[in-house]
């Protein structure tokens, strides 16, 4: 026979385009249409809905960037419309190609009742299945006119980003507001057409199943009239349903699908914007939901449930109706889908308190799933946070967008820092916004690297990043692939059922060790410098917060802010968000972010003021000092107060032979030469130079950074190949602090100041930036003379290694990697720790000298960048940084330090001495968390691990009354298969796997 394969997909394809989508809508009659511009920000619903609109027609512009336009639409069904289907479709000017990245709006009844969200893919609100004819239609739209940020041409810089620099200019054209006729057989057959269509172009085509496809859409063809396609359209089904109806060879790949809609938090709209795209979504789905009786429908993210609470009763009560029915299911159990590279380790175990609690809450409802589809990478320490959280399956398909190395399992066991495995699934549909097309479906099948052992993977299906959700059509399409030969299988179920069946599918999975790292966005950990600094001071602020003002109610009977520390948790852990926290959002998002931090750190810093002054005594007496570390500091007790110890005395100043100044306090002796440069940290102890010979740390580098994509994302490798050292100095002269060095330097338009102090044996570098360069990227160095294969940096309880050489693929893509509080490199006997109060990319690297053959391990922290998307002025300005270089230190020197820099001392006028209200007698074990348990019963929770990844033995004591003990997850509840360790004269023994973190609660 002839091959005339191409001639027919040719055909089927200007067909659909031409004749047979058009005729879905075969009659329309326009609507009357009138307008009201909200003047500034949205407004209630109630008075968008009474506000006066004005006429405005089709082909009109509308919507300033940012704005809200309420429109209302009016007619009436034509009377000989009587029996058909009727829907209005209203396009506000739609780029199909853009769901959930531009306008869009939520449609309301008169009375304030929403009917469903508008969107590209999602332009109609169904009048009557069928209609009489003569019914008055009226229907309100809540409509905003989002700017477009990410266009064809990506990543250009735009003022769009900021309400505040984003102009008036109207955004969008009114395209089709009509009531219309729609066919249903010509959908169905709309739908047939496309899966056909879709599986066949990913068949073989040497395959019998690919022609056979081909012969009946040809058939199909030739049964429907070009000219009466709505006359025709059952025809050219029925020729279909036969290829239809052969079911999936026994082996097809099983795919479980998931409604979904993955909505950034904030992204490329600010936050307030995100609570309207969530009811907008919400209303979508709970719509669907009524429709389509297989239709399942998973959303995580409990603060985006908590929007819809608070600003949408009427979404809310849909909602809370379809989880009854279990066919609207809360996943995930996080606050946010967060970063997880960042989040120090008291938050990213509140991202589960609090969204788990808020399901627990709301609906009875716990699910052991964890769903980050679309976070930058997963630290080492999640596994065990996600284990006492008491959930025990993570999905993520992120990993697939490595640049470098293919990931080579897609269900496998994650294993942690501390040993914890978690069952993990990657889908091998690799989105998170699958549409049911044939090519994902294929891909997911053809891709799935499990095969042989494991048949079932998951589909995250519906528009995303910006909200919008499963559409119709894609539950039409599901519907088709449920047992089709040539495709892999398609059902609707709940990730739970999912997972149940991956296990049960899967009993020994492969296992993958340490860092899930994303070879891309390594960016996220340096961009938006003050989003990052937001964060961690309010992770420190909390730590103190809860650690005082339970010292305080349990010493002075203070009262513990229960409401504000749970509001201000919620707020910190919301900017945890995959891009807020990574730097990753417009402009307005990150102006906002710095406000709020700034009014958490006021509202923080008065509840710790208070709680200090209730437990201080009197005040006209003598000072202070709080030590909210969790080591002794200058003989104050961790978590406890004593008064005023010796200052810890300056360092002796002195000039340098050769220029220049050397700081030495007996420990640590530091030569800054006339550059301002430290070419020398010799550890007096140890009788050891940290600096490798010849070369000089504190070194300011700068490098063009120019990303070939995702400007604020991404840092492109070839950013090294070109770098400018700053070692042209201003000035370099002694310090206003006793003890201190002073370097000042001018860089482009840019300059930065240096303060350099010893103390303690450790070099304190204070570093401010006014910052105006483009597209570069600020590092500074540290050159050691420390051989070393592997580094150590922190992450949740614990620290995980990277390697300091570039051997394989994997470990060159590691090139920019995150630290908590400290990075550490050592020899046997001897190491260096770098602790930092505030950044978290950094890179190591490994070269041999020349000179003398020794190895130099050169540790970078990264400071700044100034990308220029999608905020074009990011960076700009005046930055603090502190960092510290602590020579000879071991890793438990690195940890307390850490804790240390990020953690200063308190001074309080009074003369009490406090002491902690928990103690332990091992400074390998940390203790992260002193507060009161969230269910006001007056019992503390103390939450602590091992810090060094040894063993320790250790005694918990309290300072108070104990009654009784129990072991809880995070949540505080007590587990049940833990014995609780036996309380003796207030004090337990502990004994502690590496890194193992425990959970312990004390009644009174
Ligand atoms: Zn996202």
């Amino acid at each position: 026979m002839h091959d005339d394969r191409q001639l027919v997909e040719a055909r089927l394809k200007r067909v659909l385009d031409e004749r047979i989508r058009p005729a879905v809508y075969p009659e329309s009659v326009p609507l009357e249409v009138a307008v009201w511009h909200a003047p500034g920000e949205p407004v209630p619903v109630a008075e968008g809905l009474s506000a006066v609109p004005e006429p405005i027609a089709v082909g009109d512009r509308w919507g300033a960037p940012w704005g809200t336009s309420w429109f209302t639409v009016t007619g009436t069904v034509p009377a000989q419309w009587a029996g058909r289907s009727v829907e209005a479709v209203l396009d506000l000017g739609f780029d199909e190609n853009m769901p959930g990245f531009q306008c869009e709006g939520l449609v309301y009844r008169p009375d304030g009742t929403p009917v469903k969200g508008l969107n590209p893919r999602n332009q109609w609100i169904r009048v009557g299945a069928p209609v009489e004819g003569g019914e008055e239609v009226r229907l309100h739209i809540e409509a905003a006119s989002n700017p477009v940020i990410l266009d064809y041409h990506p990543f250009v810089p735009t003022k769009l980003g900021d309400k505040e620099t984003a102009g008036t200019e109207p955004q969008y054209r009114l395209a089709r507001m009509d009531l219309a006729i729609f066919d249903e057989t010509v959908w169905q057959l709309v739908i047939d057409l496309e899966v056909l269509g879709e599986l066949m172009a990913e068949l073989p085509v040497d395959s019998a199943r690919r022609w056979e496809l081909l012969r009946a859409v040809e058939r199909a063809l030739d049964a429907i009239d070009l000219q009466d396609v709505n006359g025709t359209a059952a025809a050219g089904r029925a020729e279909l349903a036969g290829v239809l109806a052969t079911p999936a060879a026994p082996s097809a790949h099983r795919i479980s699908a998931v409604g979904h809609a993955h909505i950034d938090s904030a992204w490329l709209w600010p936050l307030r914007e995100t609570v309207r795209k969530v009811a907008r979504t919400t209303s979508n789905m709970t719509a669907l939901l009524e429709d389509e009786p297989d239709f399942v429908f998973a959303m995580s993210q409990a603060q985006q449930w908590a929007w819809v609470k608070e600003h949408r009763p009427e979404v809310w009560a849909r909602v809370v109706k379809a989880v009854a029915e279990g066919r609207f299911v809360p996943t995930g159990g996080m606050w946010v889908e967060s970063d997880t590279n960042m989040p120090g380790s008291e938050a990213m175990a509140r991202q589960f308190v609090h969204g788990k609690r808020f399901f627990l809450d709301e609906f009875g409802i716990e699910n052991d799933e964890v769903w980050l589809p679309d976070t930058f990478g997963f630290a080492a320490g999640l596994p065990q946070i996600i284990k006492a959280a008491g959930s025990k399956r993570l999905l993520t398909q992120k990993i697939s967008w490595s640049q470098v190395n293919t990931f080579p399992h897609h269900t496998f066991l994650w294993e942690g820092i501390d040993g914890t495995r978690i069952f993990t699934h990657f889908p091998p549909v690799d989105t998170y916004n699958c549409s049911m097309k044939g090519s994902e479906i294929a891909h997911a099948a053809r891709n799935f690297k499990d095969k042989g052992v494991a048949r079932h993977s998951l589909a995250p299906t519906g528009w995303g990043d910006g909200g919008g959700g499963t559409t119709r059509e894609m539950v039409a399409k599901a519907a088709r692939l449920r047992d089709l030969e040539g495709s892999a299988t398609v059902t609707w179920e709940t990730p739970a059922d999912f997972f149940a069946k991956a296990e049960a599918d899967y009993p020994n999975p492969p296992v993958w060790v340490g860092e899930l790292y994303l070879e891309l966005h390594r960016a996220t950990l340096t961009s938006q410098a003050k989003t990052k600094q937001g964060n961690r001071r309010s992770e420190s602020l909390l730590r103190e917060a809860e650690l005082w003002a339970a010292t305080a109610a349990v010493r002075a009977g203070h009262p513990y802010p229960y409401e504000q520390l749970d509001r201000i948790w919620k707020t910190v852990l919301l900017h945890q968000f995959h891009d807020i926290l990574p730097g990753s959002s417009i402009a307005w998002v990150h102006r906002e972010a710095e406000k709020t931090y700034t009014a958490v750190a006021a509202e923080l810093n008065d509840l710790i003021d208070a709680a200090q002054r209730a437990l201080a005594g009197n005040p006209g007496s003598g000072e202070l000092v709080f030590n909210a570390a969790p080591h002794a500091r200058n003989g104050v007790p961790a978590g406890g107060a004593a008064a005023v110890a010796a200052p810890a005395l300056a360092a002796e100043l002195r000039t340098r032979d050769e220029g220049g100044y050397v700081l030495d306090d007996g420990l640590l002796r530091v030569e800054i030469d006339g550059r301002g440069l430290v070419v020398s940290a010799y550890d007096l102890r140890s009788q050891r130079e940290t600096v490798a010979p010849g070369q000089a740390a504190n070194l300011l580098q700068i490098h063009p950074d120019f990303p070939n994509m995702w400007d604020a994302w991404d840092v492109d490798q070839f950013y090294r190949n070109t770098v400018t050292d700053l070692v042209e100095a201003a000035e370099v002269a002694p310090g206003e602090e006793p003890g201190s060095v002073r370097v000042v330097r001018s860089f482009g338009a840019s300059r930065v100041t240096q303060l350099l102090t010893v103390k303690a044996g450790r070099l304190d570098i204070r570093t401010e930036v006014d910052w105006h360069e483009t597209e570069k990227f600020l590092k500074l160095a540290f050159p050691l003379d420390v051989h070393a294969d592997r580094y150590a940096s922190e992450s949740q309880y614990g620290h995980a290694y990277r390697a300091t050489h570039t051997n394989t693929s994997w470990e060159a893509a590691k090139f920019e990697a995150c630290n908590h509080k400290f990075v550490h490199v050592e020899e046997p006997g001897w190491g260096v720790a770098l602790v930092t109060d505030s950044t978290y990319g950094h890179d190591v690297t490994r070269a041999v000298r020349a000179s003398d053959s020794g190895t130099t391990t050169t540790l970078r922290v990264s400071l700044l960048r100034a990308p220029r998307f999608p905020d074009p002025e990011t960076d700009q300005g005046v930055h603090r940084f502190r960092h510290a270089l602590v020579p000879g230190a071991t890793i438990g020197d690195a940890v307390r330090e850490g804790w240390f820099i990020n953690l200063p001392e308190r001074r309080v006028p009074g003369d009490a001495v406090i002491a902690p209200l928990v103690t332990v007698d091992d400074d390998a074990v940390v203790v992260t968390a002193v507060k009161l348990a969230d269910d006001g019963s007056g019992d503390v929770v103390v939450r602590f691990h091992e810090s060094r990844g040894g063993r320790a033995r250790a005694r918990l004591s309290t300072g108070f009354a104990a009654t009784g003990v129990a072991v809880t997850d995070l949540l505080e509840r007590p587990l049940a298969d833990v014995a609780a360790p036996e309380l003796t004269d207030g004090s337990v023994a502990v004994s502690l796997r590496p890194f193992e973190l425990v959970t312990l609660r004390f009644s009174r």
